[in-house]
């Protein structure tokens, strides 16, 4: 049976473990790829250029916000991020499931442009292991931890307009729960009406 390619979009504050998570499930599904996004900000150690995101200056990122070339992008804590078209008319053909990790802000004007996607938001258990956890990275400054935090209530509030949220006490549980969200969208009577009434001839 031919399915199409589902967008799967994916937010949450800061040091929910959403990347983390997001990668999980690409590795396990064969079928699903992850967008890598633009963005202004440096890259951390260990970050590749094309791989985690595309690193590029303010000034070719607004080139191509110019040239209408992101589907959505967002200042977020003090870069600018986008998803280009481009990267998503790559992957969605053939009916290969594209993964988007992006923020609130991000997620919205895709959901008010398109109309489509799968909406998941990651929560941590509390505000205190939101802190642990970005403490625990050793990448950010205790600036930037603070900005982060600030940002989370607000980011949480966004969450009730989601079709999923997914509560990332234990990171396997986590993974499990998403990796089904994932596969249970493929089984919408929705999504396989047509197919099913071609295959059974029926009205
Ligand atoms: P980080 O700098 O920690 O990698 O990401 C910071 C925030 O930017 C995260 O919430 C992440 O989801 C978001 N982000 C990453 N890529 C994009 C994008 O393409 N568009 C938008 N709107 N947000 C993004």
């Amino acid at each position: 049976m031919k399915r199409e390619g589902l967008l799967y979009i994916v937010s949450a504050p800061s040091g929910a473990g959403k990347t983390s998570l997001c990668k999980e499930v690409v590795d396990i599904l064969p079928n699903l790829r992850h967008s890598v996004s633009h963005t202004t900000r440096t890259a951390r150690p260990g970050e590749i250029h094309g791989v985690d995101y595309f690193f590029v200056s303010p000034g070719e990122f607004l080139r191509m916000v110019d040239a209408g070339e992101f589907a959505e992008w967002a200042h977020v804590h003090g870069n600018m991020y986008g998803t280009a078209i481009k990267t998503l008319e790559e992957f969605r053909h053939d009916g290969v499931d594209v993964i988007l990790d992006i923020d609130c802000q991000g997620a919205l004007k895709l959901k008010e442009r398109f109309g489509c996607g799968v909406y998941i938001f990651i929560l941590p258990p509390d505000l205190q292991e939101l802190r642990r956890r970005l403490n625990q990275r050793n990448s950010e400054t205790p600036e930037t931890i603070e900005r982060r935090l600030e940002a989370a209530t607000d980011e949480i509030r966004e969450s009730r307009w989601y079709d999923y949220i997914i509560v990332n006490v234990l990171f396997q549980q986590a993974a499990d729960e998403l990796k089904s969200v994932l596969l249970a969208e493929h089984c919408r009577t929705g999504r396989v009406l047509k197919a099913v009434s071609e295959i059974f001839d029926i009205q």
